[in-house]
């Protein structure tokens, strides 16, 4: 390993460090992914030098959009909790890297990303990393992807206004979904449907890019 190479692991390291002991994010199946995975290669090369990779903030990926905080990824992937052998929808594929984290806990991820460009760049490095179990597609995530519903589990990395309703039809039953909503002001909302019947609770203020429409 060279020493660059060494500088981004211990990076890595640093930055699994900082979700434990400052943002409490205990879910060892997510550390250990977040650990592994090599975010900065998720970044288009262009925008690497941009901002630190592994820093506690969103990195600018093209197209205006963000990868977002590692912190947020991790508080997501944890709310959601995604099982072995579940179905992942996702909302705003943008780099992959929140697709990556999710594919290391043993699911099918099904994620759509309306910028061409940045859906064949996360299908890239998605296919470099050996992910065979995520799949892009290039598209309008507020149709969500019928041929494959229901998910167990769908998140949202864009904000609509509202808590789009095809998407709650496309969650199975014991299903949870987590995606910011509003315009100006965002709130994480989180839904879970038992027994026919949908609960939305409203969680942290966030700032995400807005979910446009085709
Ligand atoms: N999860 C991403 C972060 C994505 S930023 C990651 O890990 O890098 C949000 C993404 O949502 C952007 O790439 C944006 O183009 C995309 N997006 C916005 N509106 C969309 C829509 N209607 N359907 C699908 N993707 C959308």
């Amino acid at each position: 390993m060279d020493a660059r190479e060494k500088a981004l692991e211990r990076a890595r390291g640093d930055m699994v460090l900082l979700l434990e002991a400052r943002y409490r994010i205990r879910d060892q199946r997510i550390l250990d992914a977040m650990e592994k995975i090599p975010r900065h290669l998720f970044i288009p090369e262009t925008f690497r030098s941009f901002a630190d990779p592994y820093g506690d903030h969103p990195c600018p990926i093209g197209y205006n959009q963000t990868i977002s905080q590692p912190y947020i990824v991790a508080y997501m992937t944890t709310t959601l909790n995604p099982q072995a052998g579940e179905k992942v929808l996702e909302i705003g594929t943008g780099s992959g890297y929140q697709a990556a984290v999710i594919a290391e806990l043993g699911v099918e991820v099904y994620t759509i990303e309306i910028i061409p460009g940045l859906a064949e760049h996360a299908q890239t490095v998605l296919k470099e990393q050996g992910y065979t179990n995520v799949h892009v597609r290039c598209g309008d995530g507020y149709k969500g992807w019928p041929e494959h519903a229901p998910f167990d589990v769908i998140i949202g990395t864009c904000a609509p206004d509202e808590v789009p309703p095809v998407l709650v039809e496309q969650l199975a039953e014991g299903g949870r979904m987590m995606l910011p909503v509003g315009e100006w002001s965002q709130r994480l909302v989180i839904l879970r449907k038992r027994g026919g019947t949908v609960v939305q609770e409203d969680d942290l203020p966030v700032r995400f890019v807005p979910m446009v429409r085709e």
